[in-house]
């Protein structure tokens, strides 16, 4: 009944058993999300977006929502906020265009090339996508404000736990703008669950990936779909690339801009057959050692440590 494409029987192993799962906190006091979210928040529903998501031929893994507390404040929040039937699928699809869609497929958009497209698809090395059976969101009562692991019997099932306390926390809207939609507890919602999505999807180089990267990458996509998070900076440069989430991502977005589209992709697809070797890894895709190119990037940027 299961007709999805499976990878390879050798693959199997490279599904994201992720490391260590840390728990991502709010952002400190000076950091809160802003109430405006940035220009063009609204891509990921747009037209040009639902273009390239309609090409996508995969199955969705089966998609759950178990709210723990349902009188919780976050509760109501988040069922106002978001369409709940529609949040994941759609998170999903934007993960899986951004992590795996080749980028010519996205542009040839005849109908009647879908099928060489979606062959094209399952032909490219970086479109091979883990096979992820199930994720199951969690709205829970805990600190912190989401981490995402595999079921404890099956790493093929995954589960999201995203705090209700965080989603009652998120600043609303100011008064008099958008009354009846909730701008801002929808982007930061949305932004969170496709952060966690790629999780979800994405490979870690059989578990030695570092966390940085893993991180990184999982920012990327989050800013790639417009859903950066209002405290980013991105002229705040960390002393290290590998110190993940947007600091790693805004990296990510410079390598691409200097490599090409698709080289996150490429980075991703190197996970899922390779255990991740620094020089090998940073040699092999882009020729460089990563010190060089984090101090071609710091120079780019002209931002300040
Ligand atoms: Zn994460």
């Amino acid at each position: 009944m299961d007709e999805s494409a499976t990878p390879p029987a050798s693959t199997s192993t490279a599904l994201p058993v992720l490391p260590t799962p840390a728990p991502h906190q709010p952002p400190s006091a000076g950091q809160r999300p802003q109430s405006e979210p940035p220009a063009g928040s609204q891509a990921h529903n747009g037209q040009q977006s639902e273009l390239a998501i309609s090409q996508y031929t995969a199955k969705l893994p089966k998609l759950r929502l178990n709210i723990l507390e349902l009188t919780h404040p976050g509760a109501s929040r988040f069922l106002a906020a978001v369409n709940a039937s529609n949040v994941l699928a759609e998170s999903v699809r934007t993960v899986l265009r951004l992590l795996y869609q080749p980028p010519s497929s996205s542009l040839s958009s005849s109908s009647s090339s879908s099928s060489s497209s979606s062959s094209a698809l399952k032909d490219s090395t970086t479109a091979i996508i883990p096979t992820t059976r199930s994720v199951t969101l969690f709205l829970e009562d805990m600190s912190g404000v989401a981490y995402t692991k595999g079921s404890d019997l099956d790493d093929d099932h995954k589960e999201i736990h995203f705090s209700l306390s965080y989603i009652a926390s998120i600043k609303r809207a100011p008064d008099g703008a958008a009354k009846d939609k909730d701008i801002t507890g929808t982007y930061e919602i949305t932004g969170v669950l496709v952060h966690e999505l790629v999780h979800c999807f994405q490979y870690n180089g059989h578990g030695t990936c570092p966390g940085g990267l893993i991180e990184g990458i999982a920012d990327w996509v989050r800013l790639k779909a417009n859903l950066g998070a209002p405290h980013w900076r991105r002229d705040s440069l960390p002393a290290r690339w590998d110190q993940g989430y947007e600091k790693t991502a805004y990296f990510l977005e410079w390598l691409e801009t200097r490599f090409g589209e698709g080289s996150v992709r490429r980075m991703n697809a190197a996970l899922r057959t390779e255990r991740y070797d620094k020089d090998r890894f940073w040699q092999g895709l882009f020729a460089a050692e990563v010190e060089s190119l984090w101090e071609d990037y710091k120079k780019a940027s002209g931002a300040k440590e």
